[in-house]
């Protein structure tokens, strides 16, 4: 038994092993009646307790007479005698303390039930149902220096295996991403805040050039194109895209997805030889000119036609109003090619929407006569992307350049497609879409990993409040109002990493005959995931207090 020098009694050890329960317990003062019923259901239950400790217990738990402040202190000292001098594995939670205080109590004949996994489980299972999760009471029991040095380990060394963890989540693309680490830490990628929108489309595209340079943008292209015919590879580039600046993510969609992607599955071998080596190193920028003022979500509305001209074995690309001008297209500005949605019309018979290649900008990048292209200016974000409008005043383009697979015009002006149903080969042509529903919310989620990292961060390091002893103030993250706000979105991010995961795999390896699920899937999930991701951010925002204003951050 130790000894006593205060006026306390000295207590058994297995009062010992329930003092740091109580001393939690108490710490707000209150005990409510569902907590003084378990707690003496509890004691009597306990094989460890005798008579004495179960009365003694039983005083303590009595809700109308608090422990007194003396009485309250001692404890403190005796669990900080005891903790103070053990590593933090022995301390991990208030059973395991409780434990550690029984056995520097105990003899040797005791030693064996200190060491029963039954006791420790029947402490376990009291410190469960007392739902004692109030981190910052239990830190107070140790010193200020030692708080912030538990604090600080807690930070650095978390209590799971990081590199399985990592090799869990980069699942097949470890090396890529790894690869990504190393490339976007290069102070050629180096993040700047800037406000102005030509400066930070300039350093975007500069950045889209070096990840083209470095073989990963054309990824999703045949080998003899310069690509790796590796969607996969494609999707994981653009999410690590989403750790470092999303207006990159979305600038590299746009050009090697989006603009490459229509050329290489709306289009025919004529059309993947000309551009798509090209498209890959970004010597031929281009634009995916869909989306019209007058029509976004209905792209079967969309005004802009394409009608061919028999007489010279051309077609005529032509907005007929200014609603039909093409709006919010990304690149507009640094492309010289736009991969443009409109009305197919031969014969004055309309074939729905098919797409052509419509060139817009010559060498020395100068507007090709006829097309007219504006600036969309400054967005909520995303500023690093040219987005632009789009108007075609009866431009003429040679017949090749219409993206042939799905339907096409011959040289005597017969239209033919493989697909007779309108309305399959209209869905069959937007199925390019699905490789961006995959990918984006995939960057999306990155962005929020990122943003809850900083909060997560900045609330184990900011104080607000004095904590009970007055000598520090208490951490965010010991709130429990601030655990519920973030923990749960960290959990949901996991969540949504697996799911999306198993989508881009289902992606990858889709089948004809599994085509519609997987676009169905990724529809939802991406409807599903950004949702989140706008809402998680906000919240991330808001945890970091005005910090979270800040540009910077
Ligand atoms: C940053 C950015 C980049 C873009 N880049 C490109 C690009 O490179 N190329 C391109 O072609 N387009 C691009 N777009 C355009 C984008 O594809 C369209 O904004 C999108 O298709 C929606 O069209 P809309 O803006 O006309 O909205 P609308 O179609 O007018 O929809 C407005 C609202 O009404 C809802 N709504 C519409 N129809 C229905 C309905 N039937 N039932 C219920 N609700 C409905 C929509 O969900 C939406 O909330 C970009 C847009 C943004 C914001």
């Amino acid at each position: 038994m130790a000894t006593n020098p205060s006026k306390f009694p000295n207590y058994s050890p297995g009062v010992m092993s329930l003092l740091p329960l109580y001393y939690v317990g108490w710490a707000d003062s209150v005990l409510s009646p569902s907590e003084v019923k378990l707690i003496c259901k509890q004691i009597e239950a306990f094989p460890f307790l005798d008579k004495k400790d179960k009365m003694l217990l039983l005083e303590w738990s009595d809700p109308s007479h608090p422990p007194s402040r003396k009485l309250f202190r001692h404890w403190v000292n005796l669990i900080r005698k005891t903790a103070e001098n053990l590593p933090i594995e022995k301390r991990k939670s208030l059973a395991d303390l409780g434990i550690e205080m029984a056995k520097r109590n105990a003899g040797t004949i005791d030693d064996i039930t200190w060491s029963a996994p039954e006791t420790k489980a029947a402490l376990q299972e009291l410190e469960k149902a007392l739902g004692v999760s109030s981190l910052e009471v239990y830190r107070n029991i140790f010193r200020p220096a030692q708080r912030a040095k538990e604090i600080e380990e807690n930070v650095h060394q978390p209590g799971f295996d990081v590199t399985a963890m990592t090799q869990l989540l980069d699942d097949d693309y470890h090396e890529l991403r790894n690869r990504m680490r190393i490339l976007l830490s290069d102070p050629a990628f180096h993040l700047q805040t800037l406000r102005e929108k030509s400066e930070h489309r300039d350093v975007v595209l500069q950045w889209c050039k070096l990840i083209a340079q470095q073989g990963l943008a054309a990824v999703a292209y045949p080998l003899e194109y310069g690509g790796k015919a590796n969607m996969g590879d494609y999707i994981c580039v653009f999410e690590m895209l989403g750790y470092h600046d999303l207006s990159f993510a979305i600038k590299f969609g746009v050009q090697f997805g989006l603009f490459g992607g229509s050329v290489l599955w709306l289009g025919t071998k004529r059309h993947h030889d000309k551009y798509l080596k090209d498209i890959g190193t970004l010597d031929l920028p281009g634009c995916f000119a869909m989306t019209e003022t007058g029509h976004g979500s209905n792209v079967r509305g969309l005004e802009t036609t394409i009608t061919y001209d028999a007489d010279t074995d051309e077609f005529i690309v032509h907005s007929p109003t200014e609603a039909a001008g093409k709006e919010f297209i990304g690149n507009a500005l640094h492309s010289k090619m736009a991969s443009t949605f409109g009305q197919l019309i031969v014969d004055g018979i309309n074939h729905g929407v098919h797409a052509i290649l419509v060139p817009i900008r010559d060498k020395e990048h100068r507007l090709l006569e006829g097309v007219r292209v504006e600036d969309c200016g400054y967005k909520l974000g995303l500023n690093g992307i040219d987005n632009g409008r789009i108007w075609f005043d009866n431009i003429r383009v040679p017949r090749e350049n219409l993206l042939n697979k799905f339907g096409d015009v011959d040289a005597n002006g017969k239209y033919s497609s493989l697909i007779e149903s309108p309305s399959r080969r209209f869905f069959t042509m937007l199925g390019t879409l699905v490789g961006g529903r995959v990918s984006v919310p995939r960057a999306g989620l990155s962005a929020t990993k990122t943003a809850l990292t900083i909060a997560i961060k900045y609330a184990l390091k900011r104080r607000q409040f004095p904590s009970q002893d007055k000598n520090v103030e208490t951490l965010l993250l010991d709130y429990p109002t601030h655990q519920k706000r973030l923990m749960p979105l960290l959990a949901k991010t996991y969540a949504l990493d697996f799911a999306l995961t198993y989508l881009a795999k289902r992606y990858v390896n889709k089948t004809e005959k599994d085509s519609r699920e997987i676009e169905t899937l990724a529809a939802g999930l991406k409807s599903y995931a950004t949702w989140f991701t706008t809402h998680a951010i906000q919240e991330c925002r808001e945890a970091c207090g005005g910090k979270g204003y800040l540009m910077e951050n």
